[in-house]
């Protein structure tokens, strides 16, 4: 009886876990847990003086599908998409959160800008490849914009100017076209 009485608690401390950290919508981590992750991330990134790269990743012209849709039908494709990403990003240090609305960003641990734009690349792949019909969408398809930003071994950025520089990048996406990636300016100049 006791025995029985402990797993229900650890399932419940479980239940309380997933709920603190998740996000109801679409099950990837929730923002807290994204600000949470990319403090110990950055710690560690300076530490080990290792790169540290972060993906603002934003769906085009998502106000449009909501008309077209409906809002379950946006939320649908939010579970989609966000499912879609965990799928491409799977490392155990890797993390894909729900910034906000339809904003995603993914903290890529030890990974450096051409290894970003890899997986940038990939989530882009697989978002085409769920072909969710938009009407008003590039190409009659739902898909992402993504600025990558990467903090150089020896960070001369602060984890809210990395944050900042991926959501510069972003902008530039949306602004070349969307559908694509874009690296922040730090990157070029490396690359
Ligand atoms: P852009 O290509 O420039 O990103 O255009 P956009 O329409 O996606 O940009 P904007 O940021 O103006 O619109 C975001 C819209 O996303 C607003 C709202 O209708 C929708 N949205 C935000 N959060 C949710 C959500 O949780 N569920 C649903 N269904 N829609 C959401
Ligand atoms: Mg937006
Ligand atoms: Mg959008």
């Amino acid at each position: 009886e006791t025995l029985r009485d402990m797993t229900v608690q650890k399932e419940a401390q479980e239940e309380l876990q997933r709920l603190a950290t998740r996000d109801g919508l679409t099950s990837v981590a929730n923002r807290r847990s994204f600000d949470d992750t990319l403090n110990n991330e950055w710690r560690r990134a300076s530490r080990e003086s290792r790169a540290l790269s972060l993906l603002m990743i934003d769906v085009d012209y998502f106000k449009r599908f909501n008309d077209t849709y409906g809002h379950q039908g946006g939320d649908e494709c939010l579970r989609q998409v966000a499912a879609a990403m965990s799928r491409v990003v799977k490392r155990a240090s890797d993390l894909v959160a729900r910034y906000g609305g339809e904003e995603f960003a993914v903290i890529l641990s030890a990974t450096d800008a051409m290894g970003a734009g890899i997986v940038a690349n990939r989530i882009l792949e697989r978002v085409t490849e769920l072909a969710i019909p938009h009407s008003g969408g590039e190409g009659g398809h739902v898909s992402l914009s993504i600025g990558i930003a990467t903090s150089l071994p020896q960070p001369d950025m602060t984890r809210e100017g990395l944050i900042t520089s991926a959501d510069a990048a972003l902008y530039k996406a949306k602004h070349a076209g969307r559908n694509r990636f874009v690296f922040d300016s730090a990157a070029e100049s490396v690359a």
